[in-house]
């Protein structure tokens, strides 16, 4: 008898168990909707061009070795992370006041945060957004954090629920961390306006809450790099300090290769460089470094100015591709004179859409119409293509009508 004969089965991930049940469905009409993967208008995953001209320019290079990187990951990589998230001309920057380590993609970048705070914060509480990123609990939860939330949505207006916000931070113990989605907010597609941000500056500097960003998103929601890390960079400019976990999965499109960055934003060099030597204890033990390809792509693209003006224009295309699903679903829906209020659709911002459709409309999409999504009715816009649209119209129209 197996010494594991009691290990009850685990249930499936709520999201990348989608695609397991996707998988499984014979129908040659099966969409899915599940995983936040960018898809082609042909439905397929996609290597950015810069990516396979950054990746030829390495194996090109015969001088390049497959040696340990130091803990913190490629130097240079770190470097140009830390401008791309905070602005070229960051003073912060300028003054030494923030370490970036490299880190295992966005997840392995909050992962590496959360021990950090849990180890050496005062305050144990992290706030989440009601709703959010499903990992974010789990990744806190077994940090040694104590989660709670704070209200975000708001089901009824499909928008922010800017009130609650400001009452649940305002009433959040003093030094709490709180987690904020830097832009296309998962999984809503809802996110402040510069004016709201600004307010949620105040309130949190005031009240000496710390920010912790969780940006998977940049570039992806506007189809800017910039634009989309203003929210961060309100937090940095104000002198004060902050941490951000950055992912290149989806701008860059490099899913599988888990490059990301943790930057901590400090008050002096001094601060920054001891917080470093902590981060490295915390990562030695974990995994010991991070690994080299992901991150020598990105240093390679962000480095040259011709690769990186070609990212921009493909993450472009990218981003705008997406909103266009967006034109083109809400007009199927209209087409279809389909019950009720659709414009969210429009509204909100990022890979998302929040449909709104509760979880048994899901489960009838699924059963009769091969749609696969999460059950809180969230569905991928990048999955969607113009062949797709009109079957995915037809099938919330059947499922609200
Ligand atoms: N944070 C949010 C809000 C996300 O949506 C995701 C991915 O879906 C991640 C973090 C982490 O992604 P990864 O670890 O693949 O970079």
């Amino acid at each position: 008898d197996s010494v594991f004969s009691h290990v009850v089965r685990g249930p499936e991930d709520p999201i990348l168990g989608v695609t397991v049940a996707y998988n499984k469905d014979p129908s040659p009409n099966k969409l899915n909707l599940g995983v936040g993967a960018y898809r082609t208008e042909e439905g397929k995953p996609l290597v950015l061009n810069v990516v396979r001209k950054a990746e030829q320019l390495l194996v090109n290079d015969r001088s390049r070795i497959k040696e340990y990187l130091p803990i913190v990951g490629l130097a240079e990589f770190n470097k140009l992370s830390a401008k791309l998230i905070f602005g070229a001309d960051s003073p912060a920057i300028r003054e030494n006041r923030i370490t970036t380590v490299q880190c295992l993609s966005g997840t392995g970048s909050l992962r590496v945060g959360a021990e950090f705070l849990a180890k050496h914060y005062h305050q144990r509480t992290i706030y989440i957004p009601l709703p959010t990123w499903g990992n974010h609990t789990k990744v806190f939860n077994l940090a040694g954090l104590s989660v709670k939330s704070y209200r975000y949505y708001d089901p009824a207006t499909r928008g922010l629920n800017f009130q609650g916000l400001l009452e649940d931070l305002g009433s959040a113990p003093s030094g709490a961390i709180v987690l904020l989605h830097a832009c296309a907010h998962n999984p809503t597609g809802v996110d402040p306006t510069l004016d709201q941000w600004e307010r949620i500056r105040q309130l949190m500097r005031s009240k000496g809450l710390l920010p912790f960003f969780d940006s998977a998103y940049q570039g992806f929601a506007s189809g800017s790099l910039d634009a989309d890390a203003q929210s961060v960079r309100m937090f940095v400019a104000d002198g004060g300090e902050c941490l951000a976990a950055q992912s290149y999965a989806k701008n860059m499109g490099l899913y599988g290769e888990r490059v990301g960055a943790l930057s901590i934003v400090c008050k002096t060099a001094d601060v920054a460089s001891r917080v470093e030597s902590q981060l490295k204890l915390v990562i030695r033990p974990m995994y010991s470094n991070p690994p080299i390809h992901g991150a020598s792509i990105v240093a390679t693209i962000l480095r040259d100015r011709n690769l990186y003006n070609e990212w921009t224009i493909e993450l472009k295309a990218m981003a705008d591709r997406i909103i266009s699903m967006r034109h083109q679903l809400s007009d199927a829906l209209r087409a279809r004179s389909t019950p009720g209020d659709w414009s969210h659709i429009i509204k909100q911002i990022g890979m998302f859409t929040f449909t709104g459709l509760n979880s048994k409309q899901v489960a009838f999409m699924t059963k009769e119409y091969h749609i696969y999504m999460t059950s809180d009715g969230r569905i991928s816009m990048a999955g969607l293509s113009s062949k797709t649209v009109p079957h995915l119209a037809d099938a919330i129209h059947a499922a609200v009508s």
